[in-house]
């Protein structure tokens, strides 16, 4: 339970404020990085807290708790079950004077949703577009996948090796065995007032865009917002569903919300300024690869020959963790412009995303996490 020494960021940014309550003495990340902010456990306003886990990366996925005075609201559960237990141990004093009593998911994601099977019996909000992609990933097939991948690393044909090396190193903190997927019990579409003991939580829809069901989670008397994913910060984002323009309105929505701090999905606490920087990438992006699409270009070499750019080099997103993500984010768009660039349907179409961004993650010497590409940092 002590206090980590700081990682220097070259980029000084300013952070809401925070009081750092407990939580794991994480010296490195669970990708081995050095950790740029304080994982743990997060007071972010009155009874009002975060579970912070740096730095962001795949399933490092932030969590929320709203005491309300003898019950409490849990935003999200993380990608399986110890990394949710791990969250509820460390706010096991505060639980037992407030009881967790309502989850909400932000969106159907595994690393939001995969610890839902701890809250079976109580209530579990999520919009009706959320419930319905709960299944679109299994457990079994991402832990086949880390266990594949350690066999297809050594397959030096078409990417198949970077892939099967991504694919192993990114999933091999987690136990996705023991996850039985438990699907919200609440649906809603628009939005949903919630109140408990006197507390107004505000859940809206602002979905599809990150995923099919995205939705924020708006305290107002406490000033504090729940994002999820349609807000990073120092990691890149990526658009799985799309249209752009939705993912863009519901930053938008985030940027008019009277708030102190936002909790995004990935990274460290969050003000306005953060927000104004992922609609900045959105921007870019869609610009740039806009261009290569009226060019003909195929979306994944688009994707390629924007993050090569100098204007891309140059800007802030050059430095997020995991910058190949803009292959996804590139597809989606073009599937959006009426030209579905995989002939792959699903899952399959999911897996040959991934290899393309293992490829992309190789070629770029300065992504993060490090041990995608083999290295340790
Ligand atoms: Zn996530």
């Amino acid at each position: 339970m002590n206090k980590l020494p700081m990682a220097h960021t070259n980029t000084p940014r300013h952070m809401p404020e925070s009081t750092w309550l407990a939580g794991p003495n994480w010296s490195r990340t669970r990708f081995g990085e050095i950790p740029k902010y304080q994982g743990g456990l997060h007071h972010i306003a009155p009874d009002t807290y975060a579970w912070l886990v740096p730095n962001g990366s795949w399933g490092e996925t932030n969590l929320g708790l709203i005491d309300c005075g003898g019950a409490s609201v849990m935003i999200d559960t993380g990608w399986d079950l110890q990394c949710t237990r791990e969250m509820l141990d460390t706010c096991a004093e505060l639980t037992r004077r407030s009881p967790i009593d309502t989850v909400i998911n932000t969106h159907a994601d595994g690393d939001h949703c995969w610890g839902n099977q701890l809250f079976k019996d109580r209530p579990i909000i999520a919009t009706h577009a959320c419930i319905h992609q709960m299944h679109h990933m299994q457990p079994r097939s991402l832990h086949a996948l880390c266990q594949g991948g350690a066999l297809l690393r050594h397959i030096p044909v078409g990417g198949i090796g970077k892939f099967g090396h991504y694919m192993r190193e990114m999933f091999r903190p987690y136990d996705f065995r023991p996850v039985v997927i438990t699907d919200p019990n609440q649906g809603f579409s628009v939005q949903k007032n919630l109140t408990v003991n006197g507390v107004d939580i505000v859940i809206t829809e602002v979905g599809p865009g990150h995923t099919d069901g995205d939705a924020v989670v708006h305290v107002p008397s406490r000033r504090v917002a729940y994002a999820g994913d349609i807000m990073f910060v120092g990691v890149t984002p990526v658009m799985w569903s799309g249209p752009i323009e939705k993912l863009i309105a519901g930053l938008e929505f985030l940027l008019k919300l009277d708030v102190d701090v936002i909790v995004p999905g990935h990274g460290p606490l969050a003000t306005h300024s953060d927000v104004q920087d992922v609609l900045d990438y959105w921007h870019f992006v869609h610009e740039a690869i806009q261009a290569r699409f009226r060019a003909g270009l195929h979306p994944t070499e688009a994707a390629r020959e924007v993050v090569f750019s100098p204007s891309f080099q140059q800007a802030p997103w050059a430095k997020w963790d995991s910058p190949e993500r803009l292959v996804t984010s590139a597809h989606t768009l073009y599937r959006h412009w009426g030209e579905p660039a995989s002939n792959l349907p699903g899952k399959l179409g999911t897996m040959n995303l991934m290899r393309q961004q293992a490829m992309l993650a190789f070629e770029l010497p300065q992504a993060t996490p490090l041990v995608m590409r083999g290295r340790r940092a």
